[in-house]
């Protein structure tokens, strides 16, 4: 029997992970049965981020921790200062793919997890699916978590800051269109219609619809997806090293930022700031630390422990460097526990699915 994984993502892996799901049969096996998502506004490019910081006199081996509040990033150094910096300054370090990315809260995860819209120490989980409800209850019930209504302060503030990317990022798919190539995944399209353009499509039109106008997120999906396995990543980005069968359209299938059919994203999404939801809760985890209050790690290690998932699918820190994230696939609760904690640097996830 194929295993059962559970994977903790950002929105773009999550809707990697839906893709390469719903179209398994153009890919391969692709046993992820559960997707816990996270709330991202953005991420940085580890050079540029890197550079800028050595500007101001500081490296990133200096940084043990950084924290996204209140406009700005704060960086905690091993000297026990904190130095922070406003997120409109560091906008040059962001990657270029954040700026057209529709997506804060993980709308196609069954459960979306983050801080925002909930008191210190407690998370906010939106339940979307019937799966993820079934393990906020069974998890509530073991006192893995605890749950209570979400304010309806928290609740303004969470779709406050997710319509806000929306509108923003809009207006740069919008600029980019003008006066370059089109930002494809925004491109929706029916089903059969999609399903129809990409027959053709190989790794060439990804680098050309994709990685080129850096719009590729890195999430490490075509690598997993490639049965002839020529996918690797150099300097960043991938590139392929052999030639493609003539039928073979894996990578393009699997990829989040070329064409996505519309029963994955709509044009709607622009309209709603949360997605399609059953219900949004503020949780914490009494039992577990963690940056979300610990609540992803505590339902990791119960559908772990409970034999929902076999193994599961996380970032974890370099220990010399944490802002260069591995990709992790355990079975180990200890190893979910160490992972926890936000990662600000774009990570390959899938590749520890494996990929070449
Ligand atoms: S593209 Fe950037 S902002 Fe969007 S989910 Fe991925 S890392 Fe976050
Ligand atoms: S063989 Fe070529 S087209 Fe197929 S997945 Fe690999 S790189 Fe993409
Ligand atoms: S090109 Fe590959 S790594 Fe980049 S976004 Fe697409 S699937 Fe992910």
């Amino acid at each position: 029997m194929d295993p059962k994984i559970g994977m903790v993502g950002t929105p773009c892996q999550i809707t990697a992970a839906t893709l390469m799901k719903d179209y398994e049969s153009f890919i391969k096996e692709f046993p992820v049965t559960l997707k816990i998502g996270l709330f991202c506004m953005e991420n940085f490019s580890y050079k540029y981020l890197k550079r800028f910081l050595e500007e101001k006199g500081i490296s990133l081996k200096e940084i043990i921790q950084c924290r996204i509040e209140g406009g700005s990033a704060k960086f905690h150094l091993n000297s026990g200062e904190t130095i922070s910096i406003p997120l409109k300054e560091l906008k040059e370090t962001m990657r270029k793919s954040c700026q057209i990315c529709m997506d804060y809260t993980s709308e196609q995860a069954d459960i979306s997890i983050g801080s925002v819209g909930s008191p210190q120490g407690w998370s906010t989980i939106i339940i979307r699916t019937k799966k993820g409800l079934k393990l906020i209850k069974a998890a509530e019930e073991k006192k893995y978590i605890k749950t209570k209504p979400i304010s309806d302060k928290g609740f303004e503030l969470l779709q406050r800051l997710a319509a806000g990317k929306k509108e923003k990022n809009l207006k740069e798919i919008k600029k980019r269109e003008k006066v370059a190539r089109p930002v494809m995944y925004w491109r929706v399209m029916p089903e059969t219609e999609y399903l129809e353009e990409v027959t053709d499509y190989q790794f060439r039109d990804l680098r050309g619809d994709v990685i080129d106008i850096g719009a590729c997120v890195l999430c490490g999906a075509c690598l997993l997806s490639c049965p002839e396995e020529i996918i690797k990543i150099e300097d960043r980005k991938p590139e392929i090293k052999g030639e493609c069968p003539p039928a073979c359209n894996a990578c393009y299938i699997a990829c989040p930022r070329t064409y996505v059919p519309d029963n994955i994203i709509s044009h709607e999404t622009a309209k709603e700031p949360l997605g399609d939801y059953i219900k949004i809760v503020s949780a914490k985890a009494p039992m577990f630390k963690g940056q979300d209050g610990g609540v992803v790690t505590a339902l990791l290690s119960y559908a772990l422990s409970e034999g929902i998932v076999d193994k599961v699918l996380v970032v974890d820190k370099d220990t010399k460097n944490p802002w260069k994230p591995t990709p992790k696939l355990t079975k180990h609760i200890e190893d979910v526990i160490k992972a926890a904690g936000t990662k600000y640097s774009a990570c390959p996830i899938f590749k520890a699915m494996g990929g070449s």
